[in-house]
């Protein structure tokens, strides 16, 4: 029996692949320093599990509309037009998905035929060329620009051709913590616009901010122009386990990505978007991303001091998400270096290659893990460098 190539075609993903292999270590009670996986060790805010309890108990536990409660897409969309000053309609501009990844799959299902082109500037998140692959699409990646990882016009440009339907923009980036500036966003959208493509935009770390400003995609383009936003509750309410995301677009993306929700899923769970809609709306949970941004934004700093004093490595400082993106003094792969790390060091990092092909890098999450830890990683860390690159 043969199975389908258009999955065989799909590459694994990366980070999930190293977080199995991890997590069986610990099982074997190894004790591992973990900055691989993007997730975060904050709980979930009370005043949001609750919501989730009383939505349950209300009776919350049948089908609900495929697109998803309307109180939540009608927070949704207040929550676009305040910021953005920006029409969007909760019956026909959006739409709820089980978390960002899914909502990517349920574009790039909707928007590319078989054999179109999708841009992807690198580094870029492990995901999105298997997405592509998987609705038969051709990834087109393409790598920034010096140390800044810049995106031109000019860039962009050489590698289009007429078979590209989207361009992939990551703001802020995984994994690189860039925040991209207006003016690079400003030639995404004078570049979009003239070839007429779709700009998906994934602003997941939208409010993991520590220094300057995210601009969304949003505040330049309109949905007519083929503006995607797709976000999530993921990381903003360290609620990456319950599955929640969203998806912003003109109406015939949303009525397309509707019929694909229709005919997978039907709808996520409804006391999940209740849970969604009282962690949007509600006070507490200002106050939550504040003090979780406060304490990254520590875990940012000792990350940053500890780094500068290692030799032979580089990195740009991220200004946003919880990622530090670091050039490695290492003849072999990223592959290899991360196993060496792990096996010999028990300290767990995503190599670089599942960003995009950065073969002499890794990504170093901080989001689970403390500060005390942050120390000690560092310490072994350092002594892991010069081991590996001697
Ligand atoms: N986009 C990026 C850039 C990510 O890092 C992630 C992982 N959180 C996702 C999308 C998917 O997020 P979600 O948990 O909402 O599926
Ligand atoms: N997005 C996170 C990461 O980059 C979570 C894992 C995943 O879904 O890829 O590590």
């Amino acid at each position: 029996m043969t199975l389908s190539s258009r999955v065989e075609s799909v590459p694994i993903s990366g980070t999930l692949y190293i977080s199995e292999i991890v997590r069986a270590m610990e099982k074997k009670g190894k004790k591992i320093l973990r900055l691989d996986i993007g997730d975060l060790n904050f709980r979930t805010p009370d005043h949001i599990v609750r919501a989730l309890e009383e939505a349950v108990n209300k009776g919350m536990t049948h089908y609900a509309s495929s697109k998803g409660i309307r109180e939540l897409r009608e927070a949704i969309a207040q929550v676009y037009e305040r910021r953005y000053g920006v029409d969007i309609n909760p019956e026909r501009n959006v739409i709820i998905t089980p978390g960002a990844k899914f909502a990517l799959y349920a574009v790039l299902y909707t928007v590319l035929n078989k054999g179109e082109k999708v841009l992807i500037p690198t580094p870029c998140w492990v995901s999105y060329e298997g997405i592509v692959r998987m609705c038969e699409g051709i990834p087109v990646l393409i790598k920034t620009e010096g140390e800044e990882y810049c995106i031109t016009y000019d860039l962009l440009t050489k590698h289009y051709d007429e078979e590209v339907k989207a361009i992939i923009i990551n703001t802020p980036n995984n994994p690189t913590g860039k925040i991209y500036t207006l003016k690079e966003l400003r030639e995404v959208k004078e570049f979009a616009n003239e070839r007429r493509i779709f700009v998906i935009s994934d602003e997941v770390y939208d409010s993991i901010v520590f220094d300057g400003e995210h601009i969304s995609m949003l505040d330049l383009m309109g949905l007519d122009e083929g503006c995607i936003i797709v976000n999530s509750f993921s990381k903003k309410y360290a609620m990456t386990g319950w599955r929640l995301g969203y998806i912003i677009a003109n109406e015939d993306v949303i009525r397309s990505v509707n019929k694909v929700i229709q005919q997978s899923i039907s709808c996520v769970p409804p006391f999940i978007q209740w849970a969604g809609y009282v962690a949007l709306t509600s006070e507490e949970s200002q106050e939550f991303i504040k003090s979780m941004i406060k304490e990254l934004r520590v875990r940012r700093d000792v990350l940053d001091n500890g780094l500068r004093g290692i030799m032979n490595i580089t990195y740009r400082r991220p200004e946003a998400t919880f990622y530090f993106f670091v050039r490695i003094p290492y003849k072999g792969s990223s592959v290899e270096f991360s196993k060496r790390l792990l096996e010999e060091h028990s300290i767990a990092v995503v190599p670089g290659k599942f960003f995009g092909g950065y073969d002499n890098y890794i990504r170093l999450s901080f989001g689970s893990i403390t500060v005390d830890e942050l120390r000690i990683f560092i310490d072994k860390f350092k002594e892991a460098v010069r081991h590996l690159s001697s």
